[in-house]
């Protein structure tokens, strides 16, 4: 069934008979097992006109009427909440800034109410939730559900969030670090579609990364596969919460750059001093792209992406600067391989998070047909 949803997933649009010749399974596996999906409202059939002279062919797509996904991005300083049907439509986007909020329990007075709206009008509307898609920042300790030590997040260390979310809202739940969030949306709904390897980096407070290599989200031995923040930039630098020293998110995430900068507090203040052309904030700016330019190497030999994509809330001011890292950055690479190099804009902008968030329970729902659709009734 998994190979079904994942080829009609890939195509959009697809026949019975095509089904037969991707998959190989029997035109009678695929009558009984897409017979089955339809009725579930997982697919549907569409009339498609085809070829020259005009023939209609009956098409399988994903049914956007019947399921819906909630994705839940749970920031340091924000959430959002979208609900998405089943070709990844955002119907509905909700976002609420979250400054000086500290911890769990002051954090869901705020979100429960605004959670159980949502939940409540698509229920109300005859429609059902195929599962609850959360992106927090990590480290996550999956087996359990809990965060383990999220750094500049403080509270939520050793908080139970899936068990707590699945208690209050009845919902099938899954739990993500949001830099991998931010690399599933691209995977399931952005530029990862036609592309097998990516490395998504989010720069903000923080700094995270979310790895694709063939088509599959790549998390390691201790959830930390990606934590491109981590990576030692500044031999002698600053100690980080993570326990090393001189890590890139000390130097190159928005506190760590306005540390670097005496004459202002805010990144809009840094960015005007920058086009006023202020010696200090030009210092400060060219150290930065010196950090990214490094730290975009090493990526990229460490990993191998065929796409970097850059996103978070520092992004608007380097992608001023971009146009000039493109060839300092070919300079320092294989030189078969740096024409090759892609970087481009996260595709869903603050929101990427959210997206990925709701594309966990679409990867759930291809790779697990089955088991999530029983889970529906338990
Ligand atoms: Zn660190």
């Amino acid at each position: 069934m998994s190979e079904i949803l994942e080829r009609i997933w890939e195509y959009r649009q697809i026949s019975r008979v095509e089904l037969v010749e991707l998959t190989g399974l029997t035109s009678g596996t695929i009558t009984n097992l897409t017979h089955d999906l339809i009725q579930l409202g997982i697919l549907r059939e569409n009339e498609a006109i085809s070829g020259n002279v005009g023939r209609r062919r009956v098409m399988l797509g994903f049914d956007p009427r019947f399921y819906r996904i909630i994705g839940l991005d749970i920031g340091r300083t924000s959430f959002e909440i979208i609900v998405m049907d089943l070709n990844g439509t955002i119907l509905q986007s909700i976002e609420r800034e979250m400054n000086g909020v500290q911890g769990p329990e002051a954090y869901f007075q705020v979100i429960t109410p605004t959670l159980t709206t949502v939940k409540q009008e698509i229920e109300a509307a005859g429609e059902k939730i195929l599962g609850l898609g959360v992106g927090i920042p990590g480290p996550i300790h999956y087996e359990s559900g809990s965060l383990l030590a999220p750094p500049n997040f403080p509270g939520w260390k050793g908080y139970p969030l899936k068990q707590m979310l699945e208690q209050q809202f009845d919902l099938v739940t899954l739990i993500e670090d949001d830099a991998r969030t931010s690399a599933m949306a691209e995977r399931w709904y952005g530029l990862g579609k036609s592309v097998q390897n990516l490395v998504s980096i989010t720069m903000g407070t923080g700094i995270g990364g979310g790895v694709v290599t063939n088509g599959k989200i790549v998390r390691g031995t201790n959830g930390l596969c990606g934590q491109v923040g981590h990576m030692t930039i500044v031999l002698d630098g600053k100690m980080c919460d993570c326990g090393n020293r001189g890590c890139w998110e000390t130097v190159g995430s928005i506190p760590g750059i306005l540390s670097r900068w005496s004459q202002g507090s805010t990144l809009m203040e840094l960015q005007t001093a920058i086009r006023q052309g202020e010696p200090e904030a030009l210092r400060c700016i060219d150290e930065t792209l010196a950090y990214l330019e490094a730290a975009l190497v090493n990526v990229q030999n460490l990993y191998d992406p065929e796409l970097i994509l850059l996103g978070g809330r520092l992004f608007p001011l380097l992608a001023e600067h971009l146009d000039q890292l493109k060839p300092r950055l070919q300079s320092r690479l294989y030189a078969f391989a740096k024409d090759r190099l892609r970087i481009e804009p996260a595709t869903f902008g603050t929101s990427q998070s959210a997206v990925g968030a709701a594309a966990l329970m679409l990867g759930f729902l291809l790779s697990e047909p089955v088991r999530l659709l029983s889970l529906q009734d338990s």
